[in-house]
């Protein structure tokens, strides 16, 4: 703590000084809401990329509708559970059915259709739509989500509290957040009012719509009313997610005072701050001996089994961890408490140090969806698709927090691999697990859990605003993706363009036009790869040749990297122009010695682009090993997968013969088939 204490004073100490000196061009006004970093709005930032854009349309076209359409039951099953589901029920599960019930008012009938989160994931998938809305407007898709929410909204009608979780007004009505012998493990009352709140501040923010905002904020009421310390019930969420969510409430309101007027309940946005606060300082505390105030849970699977703040290692359910890691982290924005900041640090480094697998994946054991201990990195390992984004949630919020590129390198890691691999590329089907080897993988079409969809699209929509962001004294390049941005204060205006060719090309042109010349600092990640710093910590190491170039109108600028950027301080004019070169030539990642399961082991990357072996380009892949001398040619197929580089190479077979290999992305296996692959090979 002292450390961290002592560096970040220096921090503030230095930025009061630079902002006192002479540069107050983005001081002037600083909302108190102003993070370490600030992301843009996603109102502020425009995507033109060749990598992104296409798939974008694919997600905002396709998939969104795809989503919408499985949650109300209109898709032809293609998991056996699912088809024999259809078989007994004579149609297929319908989230939407489940508010249709209790708005009519049924109660207790034990008829629900899907799992307890259900409502969670139409709530998630509502906000990944709401953020989609604001890059792509779409008056048929807005309409669409004006229809379920009137839907949800007559739910929540039909109960006097304005409470609403559909599982357990049909199943369980009498306990409520898990109490009176429930289990908000299983029931998410919780987390579907947290996924509810967050659906409702996006589609406000993207729509101006009150409606869903209103449904949220009479269920936040309630549950404030309910929930927090005695005479009120202990419960702290079965699934993380919501301490972030109605921190977001708490802001929105906070900033935007004249909403409140707009709702139908009074508003005291304190409120759901303190909620968030509860939820997050209440983890392993069950009440008093007396059995008073008490809850009955004691588990790590959950992160109830000790305070979060005594807590060193990221552990249990890897989604829930991630996301209660990531409101530990935003609320660390909003407080500044050293004890938020410390935890919010060591998860991540425990994390990325030593439980991270080279795709970005989280969460190495199947039973219980959990984190394995240090070092447990296998190759067949579970790594659900939302343990990897939840996970890069946290590395965006810890960037805002600690201002380093570091996070960002992660958030990249994810995006480009455990991410992407989600999904197909014709954008309607989906991976659950994304192990690093497999014979058999087949994405789906729906899932009896199908989580994962609503949580892509929940971060591919989000994902524009995280491209810039800015301080009092810089603006932030974070990510390499074709986009415009305008960063707008009240004394001056920074517009930014950037165009590149990223992953499949290292140049990135990034012009800088303030509205009048003006001495700020631009700050340009420089990813770790790029520098040979293949993770902070040694979990993973590697090497490039070719060094990362840096050029400030034609002029090349010696780069110093410093907290994963390169600062260029300068007084910036209209038409100035960065030219930055990555090396992204094919490289040899080596695993740490402690990771057992992989030891002697390699893999390939290029760029941020974590490469593999499918069968379907292999037909002896079982059998290669890779000589760590070979030389690795990178080529952009535009006919391949949608145009991707490949990697091509001499591997050695089973009789030490040379035959020549053909790796991929690993996000594109199992588009042309399922056939056997895998990521990392025997070294040679
Ligand atoms: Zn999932």
């Amino acid at each position: 703590m002292k450390r961290i204490l002592t560096t970040r004073l220096i921090r503030d100490v230095a930025a009061s000084v630079l902002m006192l000196s002479s540069n107050l061009m983005f001081a002037q006004s600083a909302s108190p809401t102003l993070h370490r970093i600030q992301p843009l709005s996603l109102e502020q930032v425009r995507v033109n990329d060749q990598f992104w854009s296409p798939k974008l349309k694919v997600w905002d076209s396709k998939t969104v509708y795809d989503v919408f359409d499985k949650l109300e039951g209109k898709y032809e099953p293609d998991r056996k559970d699912l088809i024999d589901e259809k078989a007994k029920l004579g149609r297929t599960r319908n989230a939407f059915l489940n508010f249709d019930w209790v708005a009519q008012g049924k109660k207790n009938t034990g008829e629900h259709d899907g799992p307890p989160w259900y409502d969670g994931l139409v709530y998630e998938t509502i906000r990944g739509a709401a953020d989609l809305l604001v890059e792509y407007p779409d008056p048929k898709l807005e309409q669409k989500i004006d229809g379920y929410i009137d839907r949800i909204a007559a739910a929540q009608a039909a109960d006097p509290d304005g409470y609403i979780n559909t599982y357990t007004t049909l199943v369980k009505p009498n306990q409520r957040w898990g109490t009176n012998g429930g289990d908000d493990k299983w029931q998410h009352d919780i987390y579907n009012a947290g996924m509810l709140i967050e659906a409702a501040v996006h589609y406000y923010k993207a729509t101006g719509k009150t409606k869903l905002l209103d449904v949220a904020t009479t269920f936040s009421n309630y549950i404030y009313q309910q929930i927090g310390p005695a005479p009120k019930a202990n419960v702290i969420p079965g699934h993380g997610g919501p301490e972030e969510a109605i921190l977001k409430l708490y802001w929105l309101f906070r900033d935007e005072p004249a909403l409140k007027a707009k709702m139908s309940v009074p508003v005291n946005e304190n409120h759901y701050y303190t909620m968030a606060r509860f939820w997050i300082e209440n983890r392993g505390n069950y009440g008093e001996k007396d059995g008073s105030h008490a809850r009955k849970s004691d588990e790590s699977y959950n992160q109830d089994h000790m305070s979060v703040f005594k807590q060193k290692t990221i552990e249990g359910h890897a989604v829930r961890a991630t996301l209660l890691a990531t409101g530990v982290a935003a609320t660390a924005l909003e407080n500044k408490d050293e004890r938020y900041v410390e935890t919010a640090n060591n998860y991540w480094d425990n994390m990325i140090g030593k439980r991270m697998f080279i795709t970005g994946g989280e969460g190495a054991i199947a039973d219980g969806e959990r984190f394995g201990a240090n070092h447990f990195l296998p190759e067949s390992a579970y790594l659900e698709s939302c343990a990897a984004i939840g996970a890069a949630f946290f590395s965006q919020r810890m960037n805002e927090l600690e201002a380093d590129g570091k996070y960002i390198d992660e958030l990249e890691r994810v995006l480009y691999n455990n991410l992407l691999s989600s999904v197909s590329l014709d954008g309607s089907h989906y991976f659950y697990e994304n192990p690093l080897v497999a014979t058999d993988h087949k994405r789906w079409a729906w899932h009896s859990c199908p989580c994962c969809p609503p949580m892509l699209l929940k971060m591919v929509s989000a994902m524009p605003g995280f491209i810039y962001a800015y301080d009092k004294d810089a603006v932030y390049v974070n990510l390499f993706i074709g986009s415009e941005a305008t960063i707008d204060r009240k004394d001056s205006k920074v517009h930014i363009r950037q165009m590149t060719q990223y992953p499949w090309k290292g140049e990135s042109i990034i012009e800088v036009d303030p509205s009048a010349s003006k001495a700020f600092t631009v700050k340009v990640r420089i990813p770790g790869w790029a520098h040979s710093l293949e993770n902070p910590f040694g979990l993973y190491r590697s090497q490039v040749s070719e060094p990362v170039s840096l050029k400030v109108n034609g002029k090349a600028i010696a780069v110093h990297i410093q907290n994963g950027y390169a600062s260029l301080h300068r007084t910036w004019k209209k038409g100035d122009r960065i030219e930055l070169s990555l090396p992204i030539q094919p490289r040899v990642i080596t695993p740490n010695d402690s990771i057992q399961t992989i030891k002697g082991k390699v893999a390939l990357a290029a760029g941020p682009i974590v490469y593999g072996f499918e069968g379907v380009d292999n037909p002896e892949l079982t059998t290669y090993a890779l000589p760590v001398d070979t030389s690795l040619q990178l080529t952009y197929k535009p006919g391949l997968l949608n145009g991707v580089n490949v990697i091509t190479g001499k591997a050695t077979d089973k009789s030490s013969k040379a035959v020549t290999f053909t790796a991929i992305p690993f996000y594109t296996f199992g588009n042309r088939g399922v056939y056997p692959y895998k990521v990392w090979l025997p070294k040679q």
